[in-house]
């Protein structure tokens, strides 16, 4: 075990490992600190290579010590975007595909980390405060584990999300509130409960799973770190991460080279972390208003440090409106056969907006980061879409309704 307890990320003071999540002196955040020559001493490329296809490959950097619960998040495709690239002006473009996992979401990586943590200090309940893909995530992992769990959402959250997490059989509470009202009130529930919230009590472990999206990107590579990475924002964990991610990778001696170029997409009507990088000042809180629901985070608990993870990394930050998530989701759909949910709408909306402001080089090599499979946010992109053609089931009806184009093909091949 090479993990050397919980260090406070603002003031530097060290704790040992408990599900806690603050700062006594001072209110920062605690992370996970690690022994990196011991690791260093454990870890090569050739042991990570040998591992399972799953996050848990990675296991050497992560703080957990037995069997973990693994419904196999993680390790998912990363493939060359030709034709998007080619659509947005870009030269090497890849797409890391995170909408493959468990329950559909990026968020199987962190919960997978947070509920084994959770077995680890014994609590039979888990919970969270979930933006909608936690809310799964969660019930999921906490399913597979035998624990009881506790989800906490927003009551307008999109209804497929809904249903999905229902499935795994939760305690649902639907909030009549946002985000940060709901987090609001787990935070206090956690005062008091003896439940393991995963992004509350136990946030410091459950942010460490995130890393592997980093992690996965350098492997598949071939070992090397792309040029930049663009990573959707709610809270700006999964950024830091990516960020953490990197530097470990390089101070183990794994990889040679800096984190890239980070880049935050975040959603017009909900942007606080893009708008504190555009106007050079800190991060005002906002109320969110916009179709995108997973990255509705007006309050960002990491927003911070991605501010200091863009400048350091020499990267960027950008937003896409509504009417640019739903292009964004068409457009990745059309060009590259991925149907992603709003977050990658943001993701794909913000690259675009990005280029054609000059702030992404067409020669650099980028990494766009899809967290979300489409099959969560159909509701908000149906009537965005054209109609299909309804006909009775026979030929006369389909000649009726399609024969002019179809006789034009038969021409052709006579
Ligand atoms: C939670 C989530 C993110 C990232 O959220 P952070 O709070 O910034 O870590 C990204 N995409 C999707 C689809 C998510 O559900
Ligand atoms: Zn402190």
């Amino acid at each position: 075990m090479t993990v050397k307890g919980l260090v406070c990320r603002n003031c530097g003071k060290e704790y040992p490992e408990a599900p806690v999540s603050i700062c006594e002196e001072c209110f920062g955040p605690l992370e996970v600190a690690y022994d990196y020559e011991k690791i260093k001493e454990a870890v090569s490329r050739k042991t990570i290579e040998g591992g399972p296809a799953s996050l848990w490959r990675y296991k050497a950097l992560l703080p957990v010590r037995g069997a973990p619960v693994d419904l196999g998040a993680g390790f998912t495709p990363l493939r060359k975007a030709e034709n998007l690239g080619r659509a947005l002006g870009l030269k090497e473009l890849y797409i890391k595909n995170d909408s493959l996992n468990p329950t559909f979401s990026f968020k199987d990586r962190v919960v997978s980390v947070a509920v084994s943590k959770a077995l680890e200090f014994s609590f039979s309940t888990v919970g969270c405060a979930s933006t909608g893909n936690l809310a799964s995530a969660v019930a999921a992992h906490g399913a597979k584990a035998g624990l009881t769990s506790y989800i906490f959402i927003p009551a307008d959250l999109n209804p497929a999300k809904v249903a999905q997490a229902l499935a795994y059989g939760p305690n649902l509470v639907c909030v009549d509130g946002n985000y940060d009202q709901v987090n609001r009130l787990c935070t206090e529930i956690a005062g008091y409960r003896n439940w393991a919230f995963v992004n509350i009590n136990l946030r410091p472990y459950y942010a460490e799973g995130s890393k592997t999206l980093g992690f996965e990107v350098a492997e598949q590579l071939g070992w090397e770190v792309p040029d930049r990475v663009v990573v959707p924002a709610g809270s700006g964990s999964l950024l830091t991460k990516i960020w953490k991610g990197f530097r470990e990778l390089n101070d183990v001696g794994i990889l040679d080279g800096g984190p890239p170029r980070l880049t935050a997409a975040q959603s017009a009507g909900c942007s606080p972390i893009t708008t504190a990088w555009r106007s050079g000042g800190d991060i005002r809180p906002v109320k969110p208003d916009t179709i995108e629901k997973s990255l509705a985070i007006g309050n960002p608990a990491d927003g911070r440090y991605t501010l200091k993870a863009l400048k350091e990394t020499g990267g960027t930050a950008g937003s896409a409106t509504d009417g640019e998530i739903i292009e964004g989701i068409k457009l990745l759909a059309r060009t590259e056969g991925i149907f992603t949910e709003t977050a990658g709408g943001v993701v794909i909306g913000t690259l675009k907006n990005l280029v054609e402001r000059g702030e992404i080089d067409p020669d650099e090599r980028t990494v766009a980061y899809i967290t979300g499979c489409g099959l969560k946010t159909q509701d908000v992109l149906r009537q965005a879409l054209p109609e299909p053609v309804y006909i009775r089931s026979d030929l006369g009806a389909f000649e009726a309704a399609i024969g002019h184009a179809h006789r034009q093909v038969a021409g052709e091949v006579a």
